[in-house]
This record gives C-alpha cells, structure tokens and sequence, in this order.
C-alpha cells in the first residue's frame, strides 16, 4: 500500500477520502448493474460522507436508510436534488428504509421522504400499513432465511434467535392473519464482507423456505455485506445470479452495499507524539486512537493495514501503537519499520473510509479527525474540521 502523497500537509488526526479510489468502486457497481438491470443503492450505514453523494449518486440508483436520521440526510443530500447520470441525463433516486421497529413519531416523516419502506415483523407491517400505502410507498417485508454463512454472531443476522428478519415459521402465521396485500417485495440481508459463494448458499435457502412467495413479489432486496469491489470478489458470477432470479420469478433484484462502495478508499492520517518503553516492549503513543477513531479495530477485532510497515519482527523496529486516551486497551497493534519511530513521524492506516467515519467518537474527551476529500486532480479539500464544541455539544 502506497501513501497518498498528501499525508505530510493534511492537519492530524484526519481521515481522508479518496474520489479516485471511490469511482474505481463505483465503476465495478455500476457494470453490475449495467449488465443485470439491478438496481443499487449506498447503504449509508457504511459510509454517510455525503460530500461524495453526488459522485455517488451519478453511478448507483440511491441510497438506503437504517432509520429517520439517515432517511433524512439521503433525502436532503441526494434523493431530494436534481441528479444526473454519469451521461449527463437527469434521473430519479430512490430513498429506502428498513428499521427493526420504527418510530411512531418519526414514522410519518419517513413516510414522506422515502419510497421503499421495509417492515422486521407482520406486526410492524400492521401498524403502518395504511400510513405506508397511503403515502405511496412500496412496502416490503425482512425475511430470514435462517442460514449462517459466517461465524461471527454479532455480524450475523441469520444467528440463533437474532431479531432481525421474519423466519418461515412466522411468515407463514403472519401470512396466514394479515395476509400479503399491499406487500411488493421481500428483502434479506444475511452477510459481511463476503464474496457470491455465500450469497449462492444464501439464495438457494431463501428460495427453498420462501420460493412460493416470490412470483407475487415485484422486487428482491439482497442486503448488504457483499465484497464486490474487493479484488477476489467473482463479479461475473454475482451478474449471473442476479440475471437468474431476476428472469426465473420476473422481479426487480436490489443490493445495498456499504462497505463495497468506499472499501479501500479512505485513510487515516495520524502522528507520534510520545514513544515509551516497558521493558523489552517499545510503545508509540499517536494522536489517534482506536477506540475512538477506528472503534472497529476493537469491535469486530481486526488489524488495519499500515503503510510502509510489517508485522511485528518482520522490519527491524517493532512498536505497539496506541491511543492517548486512558483506556489500556486502545492499542491498535503491533508493526514493525525499517527506522525507528521518533516524535512528529505520520503513519497513514488504510481501511478507514467506512464505518470508522459513522461509529467514531469523542470518548476522554479526543478530538474527532478531520475529514479530507482528496480530489481526482490530486488536490485535497478540509471539508469538516472538528474541535471542542463536538465534544461538549453531545453531552
Ligand atoms: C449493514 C447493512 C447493509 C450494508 O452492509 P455492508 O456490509 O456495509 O455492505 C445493508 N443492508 C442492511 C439491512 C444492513 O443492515
């Protein structure tokens, strides 16, 4: 992994955002879409930089909301402007939602800046119903298929118990009471960061339990969580399915990837501040931390790639990274360098373009990085600055 040239300039802490790397994601998305007719939507819980809206907005079909407040900036940065296509030529967006329980007060706001609205339960489904339909929008149900893919319960929807998604025991009740008028699609979202093998597995489980429900459904919602953009991802296997399904049962297939969309397109620019030693274990202290800046590194756990770094013992100078904040635990891991680290010195994480952005925070009172767009023409733009009012405003 290179370094943006502009690492020695920007202000640190600072995550940035590169417009070339984001259009190289976009342009993977839009071949799928252009060779399956799927539409594609920005899941902005991945990545709610809304600078890039409009970039992003020229090659997807729109965006997707996790509840009012992202609803809301889809609406005002996207959905509710005037948009053009990559040609030129004006076109629509599309603003959807899926909640696990919506808001009664924040319902018919909702109901008024999206057209796709998704419903966790039959009994959500009841109580919104008429408001839904009444407002014109298309409604949908979650469904789960029941089928792990994936190991790690707490990025699995489809785990034992999880609350997300109506299982075919329930549907089938629900079915049975409510019925399934005024539904048009179903939607699932079942994976994380995974390539098409497992939304194959995924899709054969969701056809086997749910298959008789299809042909009255307008549309197919197949989630996030897939790896599109990442190098080993099988595009051509992914177009293959999609044109499958979409011509088998006649219905409009959607995606909504987050990561997919801004993976590998963002950095975090940090400095040293402070090296420490305990015992035999040389420490350097940065002016980011992982607990606030990239709290994914201690969620999920993972190593961030480092520029011009090894693991640890691989180059001559090993260091434990860590945060200034009080927490033992905000260490970002163990790297190793060709020189030692000294005071001032900027390391660059990749990786840091989604959820590191939406989940940060200004725990021990740290400042928030600022957020850079690196142009195409290899300018870069401060487009927010953060400071203590960020801190002091949410408490
Ligand atoms: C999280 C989520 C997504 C996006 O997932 P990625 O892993 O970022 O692609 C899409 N749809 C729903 C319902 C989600 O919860």
């Amino acid at each position: 992994m290179q370094k943006p040239k502009i690492y020695d300039e920007v202000p640190t802490p600072c995550y940035i955002v590169g417009e070339a790397l984001l259009r190289h994601n976009l342009e993977i998305l839009r071949h799928v879409r252009d060779n399956t007719g799927c539409k594609i939507l920005l899941a902005q819980k991945a990545f709610s930089m809304y600078y890039f809206y409009p970039l992003i907005g020229k090659y997807l079909d729109g965006v997707t909301a996790s509840g009012l407040f992202e609803a809301k900036l889809g609406y005002e940065e996207l959905c509710g402007k005037k948009l053009e296509d990559i040609s030129g030529a004006e076109k629509s967006c599309e603003n959807h939602v899926f909640s696990p329980a919506y808001l009664e007060s924040d319902f018919d706001e909702l109901t008024k800046i999206c057209d796709h609205m998704v419903f966790n339960s039959f009994n959500q489904w009841s109580r919104y119903k008429d408001r839904a339909l009444a407002a014109g929008c298309e409604c949908g149900i979650r469904i789960n298929p029941e089928f792990s893919t994936q190991d790690v319960a707490i990025y699995d929807p489809c785990s034992p118990g999880s609350r997300l998604g109506v299982t075919i025991e329930s549907f089938e009740k629900g079915f049975a009471e409510t019925g399934l008028d005024g539904i048009s699609g179903l939607h699932f979202h079942c994976l994380c960061e995974q390539n098409v093998d497992a939304l194959e597995k995924t899709l054969a489980a969701v056809e086997e339990k749910f298959g008789k429900y299809l042909p009255r459904m307008k549309w197919l919602n197949f989630g996030g969580g897939h790896h599109i953009t990442r190098v080993d991802y099988d595009v051509e296997r992914l177009i293959g399915l999609i044109n499958d399904i979409q011509s088998r049962y006649a219905l409009q297939v959607y995606l909504e990837p987050g990561e997919a969309v801004a993976l590998d397109a963002g950095f975090l620019v940090t400095r040293v501040l402070e090296i420490v030693k305990n015992g035999d274990v040389a420490i350097a202290i940065l002016d980011a931390s992982a607990a606030c800046h990239m709290p994914d590194v201690l969620e999920m756990p993972y190593r961030p790639p480092l520029c011009n770094s090894g693991e640890a013992g691989e180059k001559k100078h090993t260091y434990r990274l860590g945060g200034s904040t009080c927490l033992a635990g905000d260490i970002i891991g163990d790297y190793s360098f060709d020189n030692p680290l000294k005071q001032g010195d900027r390391l660059v994480f990749g990786d840091m373009a989604i959820y590191s952005m939406v989940k940060n925070n200004t725990f021990n009172g740290m400042k928030l990085p600022d957020i850079i767009a690196l142009r195409e023409s290899g300018e870069w733009e401060l487009v927010r600055h953060f400071g203590y009012e960020d801190f002091k405003q949410r408490l």
